[in-house]
């Protein structure tokens, strides 16, 4: 099979183009080569995290590799077949388990078995989906696709310990229906979670307390604790906006030195800038639809202004798959993106 050739500084220059590469390359069985990985980032080369997802979809599916090293800008990928089964990867540092779990979890879905992954590492990390975008945004559209999988939180893990445990039962999947996510629909719940871990309570408290005042969410719907299932220190705000048809998570984290109201308004303002605008799907959960979409029967979504993420993991995909993908401006807010995967 002819190799794909990769250029990991295209676009945002992130993990994503390997990530989604991987997934790819795992599921269609071309093997691709990357250089340049991730070029348009301060300390660029695999970290540990994408190490991690290098290797875990190697296991899924018997590759042979090469440049499989912490810090290399080179990767060659070569997949063989793909294979349901028990399987347990541990980052060994904070880096997030959701992106590995991204990376696997539609390659094993598509494999035609069960299987269960464990995964260790950090749960709640910057710049990444903490678990529960997985679990409220990110999964339930994958189960409107046809995907099935459940993922349970069993231990958290924060950055800088990491130490974190998930959990993923992945099943095969369901016949395989487009996705239409056009608008919202009405709101269903709005819920506020603070947590924190080896940090005194208030801190919680506090975070609340602004959202309460800010939002005017109900008390009732705002839960502060401590969690004991994790190592070191950690401090989490995380708010939910359920409508009919989606969902939506923002996340903040304590920082030391920055006050807890501080960090609430962090949250709260990702709440205000998503309810300013109507578009359904968020930016984030928009660049992370595609690669579901556009492996199972596509569809189309409305959301704002394509971000880098989204530019780019598009043309990855195009690199792999003979999908057609249209991103059109409906107004200045929102923009309509169809995916048409050849069948
Ligand atoms: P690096 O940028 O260091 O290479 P990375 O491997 O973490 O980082 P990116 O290419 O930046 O990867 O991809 C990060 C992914 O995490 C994207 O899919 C992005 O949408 C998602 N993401 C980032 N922040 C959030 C958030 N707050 N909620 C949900 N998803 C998020």
């Amino acid at each position: 099979m002819p190799i794909v050739t990769m250029d990991g500084s295209q676009g945002e220059g992130g993990g994503q183009i390997l990530r989604t590469a991987l997934a790819l390359s795992a599921v269609t069985g071309k093997p691709f080569v990357i250089a340049n990985i991730r070029a348009g980032r301060a300390k660029p080369g695999l970290m540990r995290q994408h190490l991690t997802a290098v290797k875990a979809a190697a296991a899924i599916c018997g590759a042979q590799m090469e440049g499989a090293a912490v810090g290399s800008t080179r990767l060659r990928f070569e997949p063989g077949a793909l294979r349901a089964g028990e399987y347990a990867f541990n980052i060994g540092s904070a880096g997030s388990t959701s992106l590995v779990l991204q990376t696997v979890l539609l390659p094993l879905a598509l494999s035609g078995g069960t299987s269960r992954v464990t995964l260790k590492g950090g749960t709640h990390n910057h710049g990444a989906p903490p678990f529960e975008f997985l679990a409220h945004a990110f999964m339930p559209l994958l189960r409107r696709l046809g995907f099935n999988a459940d993922i349970e939180l069993r231990r958290y893990g924060f950055y800088p310990v990491g130490g974190g445990e998930v959990h993923a039962e992945i099943q095969p999947c369901s016949p395989l229906s487009p996705l239409a996510i056009e608008e919202r629909g009405a709101s269903v719940s709005q819920k506020g979670e603070a947590i924190v871990s080896n940090l005194p309570f208030h801190i919680a408290e506090r975070e609340l307390a602004r959202v309460a005042e800010r939002l005017e969410w109900p008390r009732p719907e705002l839960s502060a604790r401590t969690e004991k299932r994790a190592d070191g220190t950690g401090n989490v705000l995380l708010l939910r906006l359920g409508f009919e048809n989606v969902t939506e998570v923002a996340i903040a984290f304590g920082r030391t030195g920055v006050p807890a109201e501080t960090v609430a308004d962090d949250a709260v303002q990702a709440v205000l800038d998503y309810l300013a605008g109507s578009a359904p799907v968020g930016g984030h959960l928009a660049d992370q639809l595609l690669l579901p979409m556009a492996l199972g029967a596509g569809g189309r979504f409305v959301t704002g202004k394509p971000s880098s993420h989204t530019l780019t993991n598009i043309q990855v995909i195009r690199q792999f798959l003979d999908v057609h993908i249209e991103a059109v401006e409906l107004d200045k807010r929102s923009w309509q993106l169809t995916i048409a995967p050849s069948s």
